[in-house]
């Protein structure tokens, strides 16, 4: 199982691409607003109607700029996103390997989805499962049930991939399963638990699993 965010795709890359076209278009005489608005996100885990208001308060935004926010907020940066190469490579070794890929994901169906389908990494895994989707979110054990019966497999055995040590590694951990953390450049700083393995990027968490054990 592999997150998206921020594992698969670069989505801090993408908010920032559009925080730079955004800073241009509407505050090009603030010097800060780029870094405000990256903080304000918090890697995408600040709601995006809270968010949408505290931009709009900040900047002192129009009804019109307002209603573009909006929208591109919900369209989750989608359109700004890229892929390491070496990512979809590492998918497709994977599951010709015999391994069963899902994506597990929080977040909105729609705006998951279109991540999915612009990035072309829908036709790289076997299934995915949203969070709104199935009504329960990364830690919860449920959602990588979920993930398990979509895939028409067994948790036993499975890796979980992932940047968040609270959403992905406690993940796996609660269920006792295998995972590797994609450090981002940070420190780990759990205490209670920890990842199997630690990597750099997501194509080299993808090998790690796959090196570890047959699938
Ligand atoms: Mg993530």
């Amino acid at each position: 199982m592999i997150d998206l965010d921020n594992t698969l795709v670069d989505r801090a890359a993408a908010f920032r691409t559009w925080a730079e076209l955004f800073h241009r278009r509407y505050v090009p005489a603030d010097p800060s607003a780029v870094a405000w608005l990256v903080h304000a996100d918090a890697d995408g885990y600040e709601p995006r109607d809270r968010l949408a208001l505290s931009v709009r308060d900040r900047f002192g935004l129009s009804p019109r700029a307002y209603s573009e926010l909006v929208n591109d907020l919900r369209q989750g940066m989608a359109d700004h996103l890229e892929v390491d190469p070496q990512v979809p490579a590492a998918l497709k070794a994977a599951r010709t390997g015999g391994w069963t890929v899902a994506v597990v994901t929080n977040g909105d169906v729609e705006q998951q989805e279109r991540k999915l389908r612009l990035t072309k990494l829908d036709e790289e895994v076997d299934t995915w499962v949203i969070s709104a989707a199935v009504g329960v979110k990364k830690p919860d054990p449920e959602i990588f049930r979920h993930a398990a019966r979509s895939a028409g497999t067994e948790l036993d055995g499975a890796w979980m991939i992932g940047d968040s040590a609270h959403a992905d590694i406690a993940g796996a951990y609660n269920l006792s399963l295998r995972s590797v953390w994609v450090r981002r450049g940070r420190p780990w700083q759990e205490e209670a638990f920890a990842p199997t393995m630690t990597a750099d990027t997501c194509q080299q968490a993808i090998e790690l699993a796959v090196a570890s054990s047959p699938a």
